[in-house]
């Protein structure tokens, strides 16, 4: 299949790209590593007249260490995600689950802004970002705003994008990456997700961040999940159930087991497709959770 007509833009700069996005309203797209939108318009599922390539603007493409966050320019491919070696130090969720995204040729193209732009329910990123509280910056002309990850997924590949506004950076706060400097505060994460062959869109996924202080107590615990719903959600019962809790090895299997098999079926109400039921994505969920949660505190618990 060949795509519909369209023009093609690709503008040096970031205010010549809101500009032609301005100009040419909701029949232009922005194109990033084209590995969702090209497919999607060969098969004539997408059909802009207008395409606005995003790839000539480098400086949207940088992973920055600040003081209050790790900045990570919407340009970003998933292999520097995957690679960065100030990603593996800072956002170690984010370079343990990048390998579990797509194909290396395609994560070679792929991007961030992409990704969550695109909104794709199964997608690993949009989740991470939620799990880590991250803040997603969106410009259009003449003005930019910063939508948190918890309210910019609306749907079924929606976002609270409005036409003309591009993905620029995404703020992933000290706070939940352990760049904080509050002592005794330690942190652990852990990724998982079951497809049918590795590089398959997941038939469900996990991610998780905690947690504990100096005393051993869980200060907090995030854990999104992917492909159960319409869009990423939060696993709300773990956090209920395991924040202020001492995290010591004995009570701690119970406690996760209790709060996986809690939100499992409380949080989530996952639909049936040509790929699971509604009860396997369910399943999955439950053992998915108990599994990042057990890797994500085993190197904080105590004896
Ligand atoms: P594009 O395809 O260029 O754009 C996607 C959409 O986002 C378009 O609507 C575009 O207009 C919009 N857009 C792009 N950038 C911006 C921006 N900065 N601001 C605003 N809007 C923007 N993804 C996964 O997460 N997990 C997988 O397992 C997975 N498997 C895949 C397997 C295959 C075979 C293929 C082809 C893709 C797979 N993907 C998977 C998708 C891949 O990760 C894409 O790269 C990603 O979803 C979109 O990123 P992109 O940069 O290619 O965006």
């Amino acid at each position: 299949m060949k795509p519909a007509p369209f023009e093609y833009f690709c503008p040096d700069t970031l205010e010549e790209a809101l500009a032609l996005l301005a100009e040419h309203g909701s029949d232009a797209k922005p194109l990033a590593g084209g590995q969702s939108l090209i497919p999607a318009m060969n098969f004539r599922l997408a059909t802009p007249s207008v395409l606005v390539d995003l790839n000539a603007l480098t400086n949207l493409a940088h992973v920055t260490v600040g003081d209050g966050s790790v900045r990570i320019g919407g340009m970003t491919r998933h292999r520097t995600l995957e690679t960065n070696s100030d990603v593996a130090r800072e956002l170690p969720l984010v370079a343990m689950t990048m390998p579990f995204v797509a194909h290396a040729a395609i994560r070679s193209r792929g991007t961030i802004g992409g990704s969550l732009a695109h909104a794709d329910p199964a997608a690993e990123l949009p989740a991470v970002m939620l799990a880590l509280h991250a803040t997603i910056t969106v410009r259009k002309q003449g003005g930019a705003r910063s939508v948190p990850a918890g309210e910019f997924f609306t749907g079924l590949f929606s976002t609270a994008l409005e036409h003309g506004e591009i993905v620029t950076e995404i703020d992933v706060p000290r706070a939940i990456t352990g760049l904080e400097t509050q002592a005794g505060l330690r942190h652990g994460y852990a990724f998982d997700e079951v497809s049918r062959r590795h590089g398959d869109f997941a038939l469900a996924g996990a991610a998780a961040a905690v947690t504990v202080d100096e005393a051993g107590v869980c200060t907090s615990a995030r854990v999104a999940l992917l492909s159960v719903a319409d869009r990423p959600v939060m696993a709300e019962q773990v956090s209920r159930a395991l924040v202020g809790q001492p995290i010591t090895r004995g009570p701690l299997s119970q406690l996760i087991r209790d709060a996986a098999a809690s939100a499992a079926s409380t949080d989530i109400d996952p639909a049936s497709d040509i790929h699971a039921s509604s009860r396997y994505r369910a399943s999955l969920a439950a053992v998915l959770i108990r599994r990042v949660l057990e890797r994500a505190f085993m190197s904080l618990v105590s004896e």
